[in-house]
């Protein structure tokens, strides 16, 4: 018999293990940052083209390569970090695997060009899926600049994996995030598709933090410092007032890498305890340096595990200090000696001149003309006529929550006249149809039996609806503000906000301006009272942060499902007649009535029969 096993070439070698350390542009991000930083930079700069699908290039002023080191850097398992199996235990660099520039190298168009601070000259070097290209002399300063474009060019399956470019963005300021906050001391700044998203001097910790999450967050944190024979403590966790709905802002680093521990955050947690309410997750920036000799970084390509010799203690004393610093706050405001006074001042007004107010009058108000609206939050809703809409229910009797998906199938809209949103103005019949129950529910009889209605969900199917047509045919209505309203955001949220912005518009949302640090807007969508308008928008950004794993990510469908989500009429509201029945009559108007936008019953029916059964 023959033989049959053979060597994969280099090349083949190379694709494979990229795919286990590039799987989209923030992971080529990541590794070139951290070869960057191993080189010794001082300041570092990462530029990007449409999320890094077209192209990635990291440029450093570290001590760069000489010409036969450039050709090796990209050989794997070519690595100037370890020598031997014993320098695993004792790792100051980030890099080690000697992998990241041949997989690299593999799948993208990679363009170096390095010089080491005692040459004339520098390297340059071009390869496009392993093949190297050119190598030639070239002038260029001390340091190194990596381009890596056109990323998985040779692999389609791979590259139409990759997400919006929203996703991928959100993806690559994380990378950027943690690279940055591990290292306050290099100077770090990030340019996208031309414009600037972060530029970070060189500072203290604490200045990194605030300069990457924004003002505001000076005032939540609580510096943590412990130091033990095993471990030494440093950083900062939020005041559990500013506890957040998301994780985004959770860091550990271990020896300056960031780490994922969902053991060390319980320890966090349990600090915490008693402290932040339920779904709100405590920040944290927090450094732990331990000898390297008592942690293994090996055990994943992406070293974001890390595996410690004994974890019971580092819970215990990280738990314990958290505590600690938690309990000084309370008592005593901490001094620290090492803080910028020019981050005290948060809003900087004094540069703005006064602005007129602009009046608008509506000249059709007339005040005895009869009309409600939802408690603070005034929506949409007109008086209509008290037709019977139970009838539009007719054929729809289910025999419980199971089966409200399947209403989805029938057509509303076949009957308009019955169901216009803005009915006409005739007078109401008080006979009394709807019931609230609880301030929760919305009671209502129908020929077979009775509905019970989630007030909650059912208002945010219609809203969402509502918002989900203004955002397609663009024409919301909006309201005007007397003064415009100034917001904050981090770059990370104004990132995301700019991202929206034509869908926020499209539902009324006016903004005069959005520059690096506050949005200003000067017209809402009618049914958004100004005092919720910043509540609305953290709760947005939030939603989009978490939603970014998500395939399926739809702008226009996020932004409608979490606003109708924050402006819908909330448990425990307690409504009149009319507007219970303008909810309810609304719901039907819609075309799936039966779900809320996340696809939870809006109602459940009791049906006679079932009644009758219980009285057996
Ligand atoms: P690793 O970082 O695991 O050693 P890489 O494939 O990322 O492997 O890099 C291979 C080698 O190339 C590194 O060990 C280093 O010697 C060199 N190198 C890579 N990037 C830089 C850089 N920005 N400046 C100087 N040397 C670099
Ligand atoms: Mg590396």
């Amino acid at each position: 018999m023959s033989d049959i096993i053979q060597l994969l070439p280099d090349h083949v070698a190379n694709q494979i293990a990229a795919g286990e350390v590039v799987q989209r542009p923030a992971s080529v991000v990541k590794e070139l940052l951290e070869n960057a930083i191993d080189a010794e930079a001082t300041s570092i700069k990462l530029i990007l083209k449409d999320s890094g699908k077209t192209l990635v290039q990291v440029i450093d002023n570290g001590k760069g390569m000489s010409a036969t080191d450039a050709r090796l850097s990209f050989e794997r398992h070519a690595t100037s970090k370890i020598r031997s199996a014993d320098d695993l235990f004792s790792l100051h660099t980030k890099g080690f695997r000697g992998e990241a520039l041949a997989s690299i190298a593999a799948i993208a168009h990679v363009e170096l060009k390095s010089k080491q601070d005692a040459d004339e000259l520098g390297t340059l070097i071009a390869i496009e899926g392993s093949e190297i290209k050119t190598q030639e002399v070239t002038v260029t300063p001390t340091g190194t600049s990596i381009a890596v474009k056109h990323l998985f060019f040779n692999i389609p399956a791979r590259r139409n994996f990759l997400k919006s470019n929203t996703v991928e963005l959100r993806h690559i300021i994380d990378e950027f995030h943690r690279v940055a906050l591990a290292h306050p001391n290099i100077a770090f700044a990030m340019y996208h598709n031309g414009s600037e998203l972060f530029n970070l001097h060189d500072s203290n910790y604490r200045q990194r933090v605030v300069h990457i999450f924004g003002t505001k967050t000076n005032e939540k944190l609580v510096p943590v410092e412990e130091t033990t024979e095993v471990l030494k403590i440093s950083g900062f966790v939020g005041k559990p007032q500013f506890a957040k709905k998301t994780k985004s802002e959770q860091f550990f680093f271990v020896n300056n890498r960031f780490i994922k521990s969902p053991y060390l955050n319980h320890a966090i947690n349990a600090a915490f305890d008693g402290l932040i309410k339920d779904g709100h997750h405590p920040i944290y920036f927090l450094n732990l340096t331990v000898d390297p000799k008592s942690i293994d970084i090996n055990i994943h390509p992406t070293k974001t595990e890390i595996k410690f010799d004994d974890e019971h203690t580092l819970y215990a004393i990280l738990r314990s200090s958290v505590k600690h610093s938690l309990g000084q706050f309370n008592i005593a405001p901490v001094l620290d000696f090492e803080y910028d006074t020019n981050l005290d001042t948060p809003y900087n007004y004094k540069d703005k001149g006064a602005q007129t107010p602009t009046v608008e009058v509506d000249r059709d108000y007339n005040p005895f003309r009869e009309e409600r609206s939802f408690g603070k939050q005034t929506t949409a809703f007109k008086k209509q006529t008290p037709n019977n809409w139970d009838s539009l229910y007719v054929g729809l009797e289910s025999k419980g929550t199971r089966d409200a998906q399947d209403f989805s199938q029938v057509e509303f809209e076949s009957e308009p006249e019955n169901v216009s949103l803005f009915g006409d103005q005739s007078s109401h019949d008080t006979a009394q149809s709807t019931y609230q129950f609880q301030n929760k529910y919305i009671i209502s009889t129908i020929k077979s039996g009775m509905l019970m209605i989630d007030q909650h969900r059912a208002h945010q199917r219609i809203l969402y609806e509502g918002l989900l047509k203004s955002m397609t045919v663009k024409e919301a209505v909006s309201q005007q503000l007397l003064f415009p309203l100034q917001l904050h955001f981090t770059r990370a949220e104004l990132t995301i906000l700019k991202q929206l912005q034509s869908d926020l518009e499209a539902t009324g949302f006016v903004f005069s301006s959005i520059d690096e640090k506050q949005v200003e807007i000067t017209g809402l969508p009618i049914n958004v009272p100004d005092s919720e308008v910043s509540i609305i928008l953290e709760q947005l950004i939030g939603d989009v942060e978490q939603e970014v794993p998500d395939s399926h990510f739809s702008a226009t469908d996020l932004l409608a499902k979490s606003m109708a989500k924050s402006l819908a009429i909330k448990t425990g509201q307690s409504l009149s007649n009319l507007e219970q029945e303008h909810l309810v009559n609304s719901l039907f108007a819609c075309k799936e009535p039966s779900v809320s936008p996340t696809n939870r019953a809006t109602f459940i029916t009791l049906t006679i029969d079932e009644v009758d059964r219980k009285f057996m």
